[in-house]
This record gives structure tokens, sequence and C-alpha cells, in this order.
């Protein structure tokens, strides 16, 4: 399959997409915060919640650069993966290595369920403030460098909710 026709970028709200799985830009609790992470609860309800605390209590908090998966509850999607970003420090505490495992982590997960078609938000650069040409380097990377290793995964979908992420991706994609 063509790696250019299986990366495609959008603007909007990753909510609302209905694809296998869709990413969430966690935080280490699980427990749900503002941004993406905030949206995702709200609007799957507290299913995706009940089943975070589960993991929790299973195995502990979710580390940075990991992820997790749990159903969409009300979400149009079937799946959500919740992996937890870096907060950006100056690259001084491996970042942009945390960011890339993010993306390689989320991918692994959702291959190994029979993903075919998943979504990301820009993880780390709303709140945790990664700077956002360099995160997108760094996504499309990762994403692109896994998709060349396997067919497993059909089509990533980067949801961009800013206009800047959006005109950032765009460029880099040549769209
Ligand atoms: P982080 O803590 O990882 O920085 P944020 O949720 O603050 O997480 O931001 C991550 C990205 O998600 C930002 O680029 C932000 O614009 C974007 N975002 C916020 N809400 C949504 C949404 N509903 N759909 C898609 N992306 C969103």
């Amino acid at each position: 399959m063509d790696l250019k026709n299986r990366i495609s970028v959008i603007q909007g709200d990753i909510t609302k997409i209905a694809v296998d799985a869709i990413v969430n830009a966690a935080n280490t609790s699980l427990m749900g915060g503002g941004g993406v992470d905030g949206a995702i609860h709200r609007a799957g309800g507290p299913q995706i919640l009940d089943e975070c605390r589960d993991i929790i209590a299973r195995q502990g908090k979710c580390n940075t650069g990991e992820a997790v998966i749990t159903k969409a509850g009300k979400l149009p999607a079937d799946y959500v993966i919740h992996t937890v970003g870096p907060v950006w420090n100056g690259e001084k505490h491996n970042e942009g290595k945390l960011l890339a495992s993010c993306y390689r982590n989320s991918l692994e997960i959702a291959s190994n369920k029979g993903i075919k078609i998943i979504s990301f938000p820009n993880i780390s650069t709303g709140i945790y403030h990664f700077p956002k040409q360099e995160a997108a380097e760094i996504a499309l990377k990762t994403v692109t460098d896994f998709l060349s290793g396997s067919d497993a995964i059909h089509k990533v979908i980067f949801v961009c909710y800013d206009e800047e992420n959006f005109s950032i991706y765009s460029k880099l994609i040549g769209t």
C-alpha cells in the first residue's frame, strides 16, 4: 500500500471521528483533565473512566510515553487509546523521545488489537506546551517509520484542532 495514501490530516474535533480508534492525550492518572482529554471523557461518558480506573488499579499510573486501551463509550469510534505525552521542559528530559514513544506505543497497541484506522490529536502541544513544529515532525516520522514496517494499520489520520497545527501538518504532508 502506498504510504502517502495511508497518512492524512484534517482539522476538527477528534470526538466526532468515526474510526476504529482515537488516541487521547491523557495524563498519568488517566482520570481525565482539560483539553482533548476532557472532551473525550465528556463525549464518551462514564464507561471510559470506569475502564481507566480498572487499569490504574491493575497496573498503577500510566507513565509518560506509554499507552493503554479502553472501549470508547458513546463516542463514534470503537476504542480510545490513552497515551501520556511529555510536558515540554526545553528538551531537558528526553521530551522528543518520549513523544515518539507515545505515537509508537499507541500504534503498537492498535495493531495488536487489529485496529485498521486510527486518529491522533497533536499530543503534548496544548497544555503541555511542546513546540508544535517539532512535535509534528516527530509525529510524522514515527508514524511513517511504523507504517513502512507493517501493513497491519491501514490508515492514520491526524486530527488538528487548531489552525496552526493544521497548517504545519498540511505543509509537512504536502497536501
Ligand atoms: P496536552 O496536555 O498533551 O498538551 P491538550 O489536550 O492540552 O493536551 O492538547 C493537545 C492537543 O489537542 C492540542 O493541539 C489541542 O489543540 C488539541 N485539542 C483540544 N481539544 C481537542 C479536540 N476536541 N479534538 C482534537 N484535538 C483537540
